[in-house]
């Protein structure tokens, strides 16, 4: 049977990449069993050994750290500055992991006739489903720690970027790990993805998507019982108070944004700004929005490319129709889904474009009076991923964080990951936690054994 070919384009350029053949359910059960035979070996080795051999995963991205940086640009149409903070971020991911493994520890709880301890067991086979926006990290996030706690996972990368997953597949081959310990299966969501979700022999599921497909993920598993971490969408508000470093907070709003041309599910695209520094702020905003650099992604200067697809292009058009009032930056005419920086004003609070997630480069602007006024519309939202606060009140820095129902916060900064600290979502942005001190202990069960003695 002739299978799908997943077709990659350059977003760039619309030009023809690769053919990719698309995994099938039978696919997806072959890997399984290799799989969970990779699995049994890898978690009977010495933690010594398994941390050795993730380093030198770590080792093998490291060396090839440009020619991935560079796929990803052609297949995702990322900036190349972006691409390479990417690359290294999956060798810091598996270099950390492989400190965890020695490090995996159990407790020991005091009992009256007895010992009592506990013992970290890996799950098994593990299932990682990644979406286009951050292929290779997010792709990384679960591998690396799932690796490292003694599991097996098998990994769809999405339809659109197969190919940074394809290479680090090959990489981790070449570094030494066991064959079928870390299996890449490109393919169609409903088909492979689905796969993966169903499969008896797949023990957990790390999904990184949209909120629609998370939730309908999440109930499949439940049939089984299935252990699932989500990752989600966001609507993430940036808090601009009148008392914050107004030039220092407008200078950084464009990019808290159009990184990675708004399809960051940490995209500030709610910026809240007091009524009483609203006008100055704006007029501070436009400069720094309309100076953006977009273009060709490989070039080290520009600062944004494309979005990702026609699709993805039409979907953000659809938010914005001509008519809005507000800021527009410069975008390349011509082939490439090209969409240009915008800023919308004048808007309702419960505008489409100011509740929904729009997954482009585009942020509304919203008023707020105090900061009772601003906890409420930071909080006016179904996500929770993460949000911005800006302000020199330390007291009302702390205040705002407390109040403001999401996973990552960052107080006059836009920054929300780093791999040693905990990211995740409130609400529907998700479910679970990646990344930070107990990445690995996602990928385990907790196991308690009492020893009497007495007998
Ligand atoms: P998507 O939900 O359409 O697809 C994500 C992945 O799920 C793809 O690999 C896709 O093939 C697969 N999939 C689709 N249908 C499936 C099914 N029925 N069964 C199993 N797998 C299926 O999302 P997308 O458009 O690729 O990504 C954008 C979304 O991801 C945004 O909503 C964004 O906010 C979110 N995201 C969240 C985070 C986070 O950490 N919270 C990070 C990045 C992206």
């Amino acid at each position: 049977m002739r299978k799908e070919l997943l077709q990659v384009l350059n977003p760039a350029t619309e030009e023809h990449v690769a053919d990719v053949p698309a995994a099938t359910p039978a696919d997806v059960d072959a890997a399984v069993t290799r799989a969970a035979a990779a699995q049994r070996g890898w978690a009977a080795a010495a933690p010594a050994d398994r941390a050795r051999l993730l380093r030198r995963f770590a080792a093998a991205v490291d060396g090839h750290a440009e020619e991935l940086a560079r796929l990803e640009v052609t297949e995702a149409g990322h900036t190349l500055g972006n691409a390479r903070w990417e690359a290294d971020n999956v060798r810091d991911l598996l270099e950390f992991s492989a400190g965890g493994v020695e490090r995996l520890n159990g407790r020991q709880i005091p009992v009256a006739g007895g010992l009592d301890v506990t013992i970290l067991e890996p799950l098994g086979v593990v299932g990682v489903i990644a979406p286009w926006n951050f292929p290779m990290p997010i792709a990384a996030w679960a591998t690396a720690p799932a690796l490292a706690a003694g599991n097996a996972v098998i990994l769809k990368p999405a339809e659109t970027t197969p190919l940074t997953a394809l290479r680090l597949a090959e990489l981790a081959l070449e570094a030494g790990l066991p064959e079928g310990l870390f299996q890449v299966l490109p393919g169609t969501g409903p088909v492979a993805g689905n796969a993966l979700v169903e499969h008896p022999g797949v023990a957990k599921i790390v999904f990184t998507g949209s909120t629609r497909v998370g939730r309908a993920i999440m109930a499949k598993c439940a049939e089984r019982v299935k252990r699932v971490t989500l990752e989600l969408g966001g609507k993430s508000p940036n808090v601009v108070f009148a008392d914050a470093d107004l030039e220092a907070a407008a200078a950084a709003a464009p990019m808290s944004f159009l990184d990675n041309s708004g399809q960051d599910c940490c995209a500030r695209t709610r910026i809240l700004v007091q009524r009483s520094a609203y006008d100055r702020f704006l007029e501070l905003l436009a400069p720094a929005v309309e100076e953006i650099v977009v273009g060709d992604p490989a070039d080290e200067r520009t600062q944004m490319g494309p979005l990702i697809s026609r699709a993805q292009l039409d979907r953000v058009r659809s938010y914005v129709p001509d008519t809005l009032e507000g800021i527009r930056g410069k975008a390349p005419e011509g082939p490439g889904f090209w969409f240009p920086p915008t800023v919308l004003t004048g808007l309702p609070e419960d505008a489409p474009c100011a509740v929904e997630e729009v997954f482009g480069p585009v942020a509304v602007v919203l008023p707020f009076e105090d900061e009772a006024d601003a906890v409420r519309l930071a909080n006016a939202t179904e996500y929770g991923l993460s949000g911005s606060i800006w302000t020199r009140d330390l007291g009302r820095a702390l205040r705002v964080s407390r109040a403001v129902r999401a996973g990552n916060l960052s107080v006059n900064s836009h920054s929300s990951v780093r791999y040693w600290t905990p990211f995740g979502g409130y609400q529907q942005s998700g479910l679970g936690r990646e990344l930070g001190p107990d990445a690995l202990t996602a990928f385990t069960e907790t196991k308690n054994v009492f020893l009497s003695t007495e007998a």
